[in-house]
């Protein structure tokens, strides 16, 4: 994600990207889990009324006998639900309305269960449906109806589009340190989740398209004899989220092949044509440089999709949200969303991590990603945005650490969103900034792109991302990560002579 006050004014000079990739699939050796869910869903999509009915069924692996767990994000937008606390105000926004949602029928292996709602998680119970964890798998299934809320955030509608964001059941991770099961927060991005292949049915109305985290040319569309509605059957392999957005008429397309992959950016008859070209163009290029640099992006198709709300970008598996703010005028802070948004498919979409406890691991490396290719085809945008960054992540330090805050926390434990800014995004890129600066950027670009290699499709944790720099460096990386993310002072000289070994003269 984006958040609104790190938005920098800046002219730019854009410089158009060239090169080749470095092959398509070219030695990614794709540690696929073996064990992927399935998610096959059939809703049906009432654009006017906001409201999105259906069923889901799951077909998992479970890790535990006898309980599942899954979260169910729309409940954190109900009436009933518990919206106090930092950043609720500023994901609502002005005049927000709460949505509803019901689950009219749970069945585990075909037989009713009655699971317990905490929150966001629910607990369902799978009897002997599991005969034995992680040996079989099992199918859940349930029929829900959604009524969208409408806020800032997300998922939420306005005259001309739904985006759906966090909208469909998903399952809880369960790793090394358990399950987790943590409620939705409006700080950062408060979730988890493991790579899964989705099967989706959506039926709208006429009038109306999808556009999602699936590719539209792998979809296909059928028509109900009246021609009032219609069907799209879109699939999506090795995700970890499926978004979709409902969009009307009003909506165009501008489109790039590269490589392998078209990038779609999605805008409003209305919107400023110099500033959707600007959104795109970073896009397509910024696109490019990842892959690049970091490894093959593997979706056939990449969409920037305009929402409305105030939420500046959010990512999800081949598909981002821009909210519409950034289509309406000209400004270079959207060139900077995108690119942003789009180093996400990698540090959250490719390699996934536990972006409740970890959030500097995929907004640091993002952020790193971002402004590394700012920095070469935006300089002028960059140079403020990077001092910026450093600034921020630097000076700002000792009064956080005497507060006892660090990157490396809870998200919920940040007291603000700008302490959340200044130590995740802006010390997390200025840990990696400080690297490159030192080591040039080819070494700190190689530890990333190993660490994608390694996790791709998989889940990572921040003990894995210094193993990476550990190796590069040819000695323990852990003093450095403890200073920089864990705020430990005491490692301070110990990860200065850390970086000062391998400094480049
Ligand atoms: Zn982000």
């Amino acid at each position: 994600m984006y958040k609104r006050r790190m938005m920098v004014a800046a002219a730019a000079v854009a410089l158009v990207l060239t090169g080749t990739a470095t092959g398509e699939g070219s030695a990614q050796s794709a540690a696929e889990p073996a064990k992927k869910a399935i998610y096959t869903a059939n809703v049906t999509v009432d654009p006017k009324q906001h409201r999105i009915a259906g069923s889901v069924q799951i077909q998992f692996w479970p890790k535990e006998r006898e309980r599942a767990y899954i979260h169910l994000y729309p409940y954190a937008f109900t009436k009933e639900a518990d919206q106090k606390g930092v950043g609720w105000d500023e994901l609502l926004g002005k005049g927000a309305t709460p949505g509803t949602y019901h689950i009219s029928r749970m069945l585990v292996q075909g037989k009713k269960v009655e699971p317990t709602r905490t929150g966001t998680v629910l607990e369902v119970p799978l009897g002997a449906g599991a005969a034995s964890a992680g040996t079989a798998p099992v199918r859940l299934d349930l029929a829900f109806e959604l009524v969208l809320p409408r806020n800032d955030g997300r998922m939420s509608y306005d005259d001309h589009a739904l985006w759906l964001g966090n909208w469909l059941p998903v399952l809880a991770v369960k790793d090394k340190a358990g399950w987790h099961l943590d409620p939705y927060v409006p700080m950062g991005d408060p979730f988890y989740s493991e790579t899964a292949d989705y099967r989706l049915e959506i039926t709208l109305p006429a009038g109306y398209q999808p556009v999602s985290t699936g590719s539209d040319h792998q979809s296909s569309v059928t028509q109900s004899p009246d021609g009032k509605r219609r069907t799209y059957k879109i699939g999506a392999d090795n995700v970890r989220d499926f978004a979709l957005m409902i969009m009307d008429q009003t909506y165009r397309l501008l489109e790039t092949k590269a490589n392998q992959t078209v990038v779609k950016t999605w805008y409003r008859t209305g919107d400023n044509m110099n500033q959707v070209k600007r959104l795109h163009q970073a896009a397509v290029q910024s696109l490019g440089y990842f892959h690049r640099t970091y490894g093959a992006y593997p979706y056939t198709e990449y969409d920037v999709v305009r929402t409305g709300g105030a939420f500046n970008g959010m990512e999800y598996p081949g598909l981002v949200f821009v909210d519409g703010n950034h289509f309406t005028r000209e400004n270079q802070f959207g060139t900077a969303v995108v690119a942003h948004e789009t180093a996400h498919q990698w540090f959250y979409g490719l390699v996934g991590n536990d972006q409740i406890g970890e959030a500097w691991l995929d907004e640091g490396l993002t952020e790193y990603a971002a402004l590394s290719f700012l920095h070469k085809a935006y300089p002028r945008l960059a140079e403020e945005r990077i001092a910026r960054r450093q600034m921020r992540g630097t000076v700002t330090a000792d009064s956080y650490a005497a507060d006892g805050l660090r990157p490396w926390q809870p998200v919920q434990e940040f007291p603000d969103l700008y302490s959340y800014s200044d130590l995740v995004y802006s010390r997390g890129f200025s840990m990696l900034w400080t690297l490159r600066e030192a080591w040039g950027e080819d070494q700190v670009d190689e530890a990333l792109r190993r660490y994608v290699s390694k996790h791709r499709y998989g889940v990572a944790t921040g003990k894995e991302l210094i193993a990476e720099f550990s190796q590069i460096a040819g000695e323990d990386a852990t003093p450095y990560f403890a200073y920089w993310m864990g705020m430990d002072r005491k490692q301070e000289a110990s990860a200065k002579a850390w970086l000062e070994r391998r400094r480049k003269r």
